[in-house]
């Protein structure tokens, strides 16, 4: 089973596609890793953008995750989380590999929006913790592992939010006309073990 996780800010896309993957036994395939995994001549031209800041091109993406799937157990699939981001990724994507089902947490802006604002990283751990949903600290402006100062990183401001929203809308959200017999769809605004659940119900039931 080839998965696909999409979701918006806030969503918590990342986390259940990590606590999906650990249920599962599939391996999780996020953008992070994909770079982090890579080595040869591959890794050589991703560093030559990544030094320069600048942005990496759709084609070598592809080309990067294309090795790092032939690396796996192909029996067990996959789950693939912040690629594609874009329509061109998609259309990308789908000359490498099918997707069989796409998870689409739904969120909405403004919930979204509060979300992030309340994200804060304790200052010497860097553990993440959320002052509005979970997992919350027991003091509010200190790290529960360390006691370190808890921060909030500069662009996790409304304004900010709604402008990484809008791209999401407008880029990311059209790939899933791409997939729409294959879309289910989980309702982010629930607590986290609710999510999970609703996921795995409609997994099996799909
Ligand atoms: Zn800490």
């Amino acid at each position: 089973m080839k998965l696909l996780f999409i979701g918006p800010q806030g969503s918590g896309k990342g986390t259940q596609a990590a606590i999906i993957s650990k249920e599962l036994n599939m391996p999780h395939i996020s953008t992070g890793d994909l770079f982090r995994s890579i080595k040869g001549e591959l890794k050589q031209e991703l560093d030559s953008y990544m030094n320069s800041g600048k942005l990496v091109p759709d084609e070598l993406v592809i080309k990067i995750l294309k090795q790092r799937i032939s690396q796996l157990d192909y029996k067990k699939g996959f789950i693939l989380d912040g690629f594609p981001r874009t329509i061109n990724q998609a259309y990308l994507l789908k000359k490498i590999t099918n997707i069989d089902k796409v998870i689409d947490i739904e969120l909405d802006d403004e919930t979204s929006i509060k979300r992030i604002s309340g994200r804060v990283t304790c200052e010497k751990c860097k553990v993440g913790y959320n002052l509005i949903t979970e997992p919350k600290p027991k003091n509010p402006k200190f790290c529960d592992i360390c006691n370190g100062k808890l921060i909030k990183r500069a662009d996790d401001n409304p304004k900010a939010v709604r402008k990484r929203l809008e791209i999401y809308h407008k880029e990311t959200e059209p790939i899933l006309n791409e997939y729409k017999h294959l879309t289910i769809k989980i309702n982010g605004d629930q607590h986290i073990d609710n999510i999970n659940k609703e996921i795995l119900k409609k997994l099996k039931e799909f």
